[in-house]
């Protein structure tokens, strides 16, 4: 029988599970319909978390991300342009496993330093090769993959893992549900270099009345700008600053979330089991989570174990985002006196501690293996 887990996706989750079973001895191949990986300057997640960094550093892949990327130190809460709350990320909370940081580091980089990784354990992500459709039996699973030219070849492995992405074929063609809420609400974003503004290492958020304006750090002088509404270049307060503009987007926030991460010999990691807001930072962070839990499950034989696993902190990060989210876009009275005047409840230490641990990812169970070591 053939023992090998087949990946399809090289996104942040389906690396990262190439990268985790790979140190685990167990054999993998890992293959992306893409020619290769995104563009940097197009990256979508921007934040390596705590419980991230304790994740990848068993491989050494943190150590190489960490000095690739840069921490943030500061949150900045502010109301209508004016600075309510300073929360300190670093030396607050630190844990055995965890710096106690946010490493921003764009997503594109994180996937190169990982595809680096595993090349030099021997691993190449086979580029250019999509699953078409797959079907298994008690013992293995036989997946069709095309090629760019459309020659189809077939390739059996013990399991199929969909780390395919938010519209994951692994997951349509595994009998999956995918229930859940689309939101209207347009959202934007734009990557700029700015000048006459320091940003180098401080997170802020401008809360108004059902608006929001983000702004993240990205490198000394080039920051995310991220808004809940359109026109970001003359919307967001820090735009103004700005001499040049590297990647604009904009988006709506779908939440949707599987009722099983595991169907017969099929697993879902990352987007193609949960897509929520990015308000938080969580979606790669979460897939990243995913992937090495489902690889020390294979690993430990327990596979059966995943859904049980992942499903109660994905629905907890989900409902989280969810009720963040609709507390930026909205205008009620209630929502307003709650952004006005919640940045000061952070100077109680439980409160302050409590976000802290939500934005750092340390809010949900520490992975067994990690708790064990
Ligand atoms: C604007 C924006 C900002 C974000 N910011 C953050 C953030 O700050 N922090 C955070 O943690 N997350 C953030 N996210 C979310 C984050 O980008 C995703 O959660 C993350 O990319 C998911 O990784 P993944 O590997 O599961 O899926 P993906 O990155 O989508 O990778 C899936 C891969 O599968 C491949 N694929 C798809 N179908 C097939 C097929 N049939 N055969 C072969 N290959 C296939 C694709 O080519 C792709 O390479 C953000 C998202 C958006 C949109």
């Amino acid at each position: 029988m053939n023992q090998s887990i087949l990946i399809i996706g090289a996104g942040p989750s389906g690396l990262t599970l190439a990268t985790e079973l790979t140190r685990r001895g167990i054999g993998c191949t890992i293959v992306d319909k893409a020619a290769g990986p995104a563009p940097l300057h197009e990256s979508r997640a921007l934040a390596f978390n705590a419980r991230s960094q304790a994740l990848l550093r068993a491989s050494g892949v943190t150590g190489k991300i960490v000095a690739k990327g840069h921490a943030v130190n500061n949150i900045h809460l502010c109301w209508r342009g004016s600075l309510r709350q300073v929360v300190s990320m670093d030396h607050d909370i630190s844990t055995p496993h965890s710096s106690g940081t946010i490493t921003i580091i764009r997503q594109g980089e994180i996937e190169r330093i990982l595809i680096s990784h595993l090349e030099a354990q021997g691993v190449s992500v086979q580029w250019n090769t999509e699953l078409i459709n797959f079907s298994e039996t008690d013992t293995s699973i036989t997946a069709s993959l095309r090629n760019a030219a459309g020659v189809m070849q077939t390739q059996t492995a013990r399991y199929l893992a969909g780390c395919d992405g938010a519209h994951s074929q692994v997951r349509k063609q595994g009998g999956y549900t995918f229930d859940g809420e689309s939101d209207s609400q347009r959202w934007t974003l734009a990557d700029i270099a700015v000048s006459g503004k320091d940003v180098a290492h401080t997170l802020i958020a401008d809360l108004r009345p059902g608006q929001a304006f983000a702004t993240m750090p990205i490198e000394s002088n080039i920051v995310r700008l991220i808004h809940n509404g359109p026109d970001i270049l003359t919307a967001h307060p820090i735009a103004r600053y700005g001499t040049e503009v590297h990647w604009q987007s904009e988006f709506t926030v779908s939440y949707r979330l599987v009722k099983r991460y595991h169907r017969g010999r099929s697993f879902l990691c990352g987007d193609a089991a949960h897509i929520h807001s990015p308000v938080g930072g969580r979606g790669m962070n979460l897939g990243i989570e995913d992937a090495a839990s489902l690889a020390w499950l294979l690993d430990t034989g327990c596979e059966n174990q995943y859904s049980g696993l992942r499903l109660p902190v994905a629905q907890k990060v989900l409902s989280m985002t969810h009720r963040q989210t609709s507390q930026m876009n909205s205008a009620s009275v209630g929502s307003t006196l709650a952004k006005k005047y919640g940045p000061a409840l952070l100077s109680i230490p439980y409160i302050r501690r409590t976000m802290q641990r939500a934005v750092l990812g340390l809010d949900t169970p520490t992975p067994a293996w990690l708790s064990d070591s």
